[in-house]
């Protein structure tokens, strides 16, 4: 049997903290608090599985607000922090990069702050007990060329004020761990694609335009190269992270799913051609428009999963077929979630390009 562990998650209302906390709820006999400020990217939609559950409890705050981090950690005592609030679109930061420094470095910053200040005021054993799980991405590392793979012992490299604020996270919270001796641990994954995926990324973006016959932009030529993962797998890779992982060691999270962007528009165009024929509209592949580059564009981002395969034991359920599969079904099957979303808060915005 598991003991029950209180789990404190930022960002749980965002694509993966959902995930984690559903996984967490439904999985486990550990307690959530999320908390999360519910930007344009945060949907409590997505926590509806698990509202009314009682070891799930939520509160809107800002983890800029250090006042308020201080509040919330004296008053939950999470013996865990998942971190994983953060600005994560990487044409935003392009568009306006300062809220992603504020809430990807100055927000790490003030969690760092509120959790050193709490594990100080714990006793033996919780405070060896306690861990800080950061959550990272794999565009730290930079672009790899045609071969090679990021692992834990790669050199940061970032590009784009995204990475580049991703990794300057990461450095705090290394920072903090070798000087105040705040128990933490990194995970660095790939893309993750899956239900619940807000509609301005790729593949939720492709899926919704294609059964509705719009236009699929592809950037460039559509040769970029990401290494896809299942959410629900990533989900259950960063509970093992941050229930087994080892102190002050990064682990990189990936499913060896390296596609092409292309690759994946095609591949979705045939589920979707299978799943929801159109007469009106025809085969989807033919909506596909290759629009300009994004500037910087990284070619291409792969994981080699060994560390965490062999010394936590977690491998992915999914393939990117059967995980592809069960994301159209899910966008099929839920439109009310993303037709919310859909209205409104997006006309205007990059989105529009393609509307
Ligand atoms: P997301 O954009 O879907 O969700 C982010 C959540 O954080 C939202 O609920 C938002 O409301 C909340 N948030 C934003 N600013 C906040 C603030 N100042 N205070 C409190 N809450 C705030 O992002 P995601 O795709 O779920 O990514 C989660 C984490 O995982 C991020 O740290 C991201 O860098 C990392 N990551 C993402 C991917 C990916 O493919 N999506 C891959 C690897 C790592």
């Amino acid at each position: 049997t598991v003991a029950a562990r209180r789990i404190l998650v930022t960002g749980g209302a965002g694509f993966i903290g959902s995930a984690v906390v559903r996984e967490i709820i439904g999985h486990t006999p550990h307690s959530v608090l999320v908390v999360d400020k519910l930007t344009y990217a945060g949907n409590l939609d997505s926590l509806a599985p698990v509202a009314d559950d009682p070891r799930y409890s939520f509160i809107r705050a800002d983890i800029v607000d250090a006042p308020l981090m201080n509040e919330i950690f004296a008053a939950f005592r999470p013996d865990i922090v998942m971190h994983l609030a953060a600005e994560s679109h990487v044409d935003r930061s392009i568009d306006g990069p300062g809220e992603f420094i504020r809430t990807n470095v100055v927000g790490t910053f003030t969690l760092l702050q509120a959790a050193l200040g709490f594990w100080r005021s714990l006793t033996e054993p919780q405070q060896s007990a306690f861990r800080f799980h950061h959550i990272s991405t794999d565009e730290v590392f930079g672009s790899l060329g045609d071969e090679g793979f990021f692992a834990e012992t790669t050199a940061y490299s970032p590009n784009s004020p995204y990475s580049a604020s991703k990794a300057s996270s990461d450095h705090l919270v290394n920072a903090w761990r070798h000087t105040y001796q705040l128990p933490t641990i990194i995970s660095n994954c790939s893309n993750n694609y899956g239900p619940y995926h807000f509609p301005e990324k790729l593949i939720p973006l492709t899926i919704i335009n294609a059964l509705e016959g719009k236009p699929l932009p592809v950037y460039g030529a559509g040769a970029n190269i990401r290494d896809w993962l299942f959410v629900e797998d990533h989900a259950r890779a960063l509970l093992t992270v941050a229930t087994q992982g080892a102190v002050g060691q990064s682990y990189c999270i990936g499913g060896h799913n390296e596609k092409s962007n292309l690759d994946v528009v095609h591949a979705i165009c045939a589920l979707v051609d299978e799943l929801a024929p159109d007469p009106a509209i025809g085969r989807r592949a033919g909506l596909i428009t290759f629009v300009t580059d994004r500037p910087g564009h990284d070619l291409r981002y792969a994981i080699d999963p060994g560390k965490i395969a062999v010394e936590l034991g977690w491998r992915p359920r999914e393939t990117f077929e059967s995980g592809l599969r069960q994301t159209v079904e899910w966008y099929l099957e839920n439109r009310a979630w993303w037709d919310r979303i859909r209205s409104g808060v997006y006309r205007g915005e990059r989105l529009g390009v393609v509307a």
